[in-house]
């Protein structure tokens, strides 16, 4: 092991720290995921949950193996986008440490963090990246030294689509598993039906509505539909919505690979999707391995990694952070 760099993620529901040599081998993270007790994530209370689960996770790190404060070169921490409060926290430890240890700081983009990441567990070169988490949907795209958003979500993340729902169903978050759980058993139980669980398709150009779909599916349920079943038909709705986004991303930028990320890219029905579209039209499309698919420490070492080998670090005064940054905000200088 060589050099390391630290990331630190603390965007939304998980407190994440993880490492990266200055080889690029990636080491796994030790995370802390907030469940609330009951509705959606307050930002507070995920901020208080971050705080109180700091110096545990950092103890998981200096004990694990081959890891030494000695060896660490740069702290790299999420600056954005994400919730304040919790961004707030992980900016203050990455602070900290950096300070502490006498290393320079790197605020990076949580974003552009989820392509680097893949970029480097697959091998993948210059893909469209379809991110799927609980606050993101948007495909995007390398062009010009920046990643450039082609399409989005109008409204809600599909993640936070397939948490709510779940929620409204006695589901705790995240809800993304169970949903894909109980789609499998209606799968195995039925010949599919979709006549009767028919959902609005909220696809327009290249963006993506998903409030329609998910008001109509609670609705399904509550007018008799089994819950499986709603659970199948909202999963084949959504996930087409977003591979056909994807599929006119790559036929306008000549591009060959798609690349999944974010939480939702751990489903293995988006997954068989997102094959299939690339296999009829000869590219081929690629995912991380699930941990490094949700938030994650290690994605955010990696993106500093990447920028700390192009000169760029964060200076104390403009370490702030900034809930609201785009994924196109970043200059994209390295490889
Ligand atoms: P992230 O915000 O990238 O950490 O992703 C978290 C989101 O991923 C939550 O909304 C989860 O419900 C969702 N998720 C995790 N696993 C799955 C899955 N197997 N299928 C669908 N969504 C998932
Ligand atoms: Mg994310």
């Amino acid at each position: 092991m060589g050099r390391l760099i630290v990331g630190i993620e603390s965007t939304a529901h998980t407190l994440s720290f993880g490492v990266v040599d200055s080889d690029g081998t990636l080491f796994p993270s030790h995370s802390s995921l907030f469940r609330p007790e009951e509705g959606g994530i307050h930002p507070r209370e995920a901020a208080d949950h971050h705080s109180d689960s700091a110096s545990n996770l950092l103890d998981m790190l200096s004990s694990s193996t081959d890891f030494n404060w000695d060896s660490v070169e740069a702290i790299a921490f999420s600056q954005g986008p994400g919730l304040g409060p919790c961004l707030r926290i992980g900016a203050s430890v990455a602070r900290s440490l950096s300070t502490s240890l006498g290393v320079p700081l790197i605020g990076v983009n949580h974003c552009v963090a989820h392509i680097e990441i893949g970029r480097n567990q697959t091998g993948c070169i210059d893909p469209v990246l379809l991110y799927v988490s609980g606050g993101n949907t948007q495909v995007i795209a390398r062009s010009d030294g920046r990643y450039r958003v082609l399409g989005e979500t109008l409204d809600i993340g599909i993640g936070n689509m397939l948490d709510k729902f779940a929620r409204l169903h006695g589901i705790p978050f995240p809800g993304g598993p169970e949903i894909e759980r109980l789609a499998d058993e209606y799968l195995q139980k039925a010949e599919p039906d979709m006549d009767p669980v028919q959902l609005p398709y909220g696809v327009q150009g290249m963006d993506i509505a998903f409030s329609g779909i998910l008001t109509s599916a609670i609705q399904k349920v509550s007018d008799g539909a089994p819950l499986e079943q709603v659970c199948w038909s909202l999963q084949e709705h959504t996930f087409a919505t977003c591979i056909e986004v994807a599929e006119r991303a790559m036929a306008h930028t000549g591009k060959t690979e798609l690349l999944l990320g974010g939480g939702v890219a751990c489903n293995g029905r988006l997954r068989e999707m997102s094959s299939i579209m690339c296999s009829e039209r000869d590219a081929v499309s690629y995912w991380p391995e699930k941990a490094y698919c949700i938030d994650n420490g290690t994605m955010i070492a990696e993106l500093g990694r990447r920028m700390y080998q192009q000169g760029i670090t964060t200076s104390l005064g403009d370490s702030g952070i900034n809930p609201l940054l785009r994924t196109d905000n970043t200059d994209v200088t390295w490889p």
